[in-house]
């Protein structure tokens, strides 16, 4: 099952710390998690790894997205019903433009930003912006 957005974002998050060369403990400390929520955070990062890493716009505060405690399912169906849920549940999400800017520069499936994937290509589309892809490594 693939994370949820604020998962996955705040995975990458963490990974961008360890990159810097902080421990566990320090990005514990930044993060305000727990060393074990560290290390499964930047064992999701490294099996979803994204460009995101490295470069492009971050996702700024993964502690206020309102999926946080939502079902990752509900962000990841196709089914448009079940993405209206997630959508309703984006438009009460005090980072949403930031989430929106993230997910129109990565090829990610599910709802982000309030728009579900064909609705991002319409603005990657008419914004001339090439999403680049994310790709799955297997555990
Ligand atoms: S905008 Fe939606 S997908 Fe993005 S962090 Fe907020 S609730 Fe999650």
């Amino acid at each position: 099952m693939a994370p949820k957005p604020a998962t996955l974002a705040k995975a990458h998050r963490a990974a961008r710390l360890a990159d810097l060369g902080r421990t566990h403990h320090e990005i514990a400390t930044t993060l305000h998690l727990t060393p074990k929520t560290v290390e499964n955070l930047l064992a999701i990062a490294r099996r979803y790894p994204t460009p995101a890493a490295v470069q492009g716009p971050a996702f700024p505060d993964t502690s206020r997205a309102a999926c946080r405690d939502a079902d990752t399912e509900m962000f990841m169906s196709d089914h448009r019903v079940i993405q209206n849920d997630a959508k309703k549940i984006c438009a009460s999400c005090p980072v949403l433009d930031a989430c929106l800017e993230y997910a129109l520069h990565w090829q990610l499936d599910g709802v982000w930003g309030g728009h579900s994937r064909a609705q991002r290509r319409a603005i990657q589309e008419e914004r001339g912006i090439v999403p680049q892809p994310v790709h799955r490594v297997a555990a």
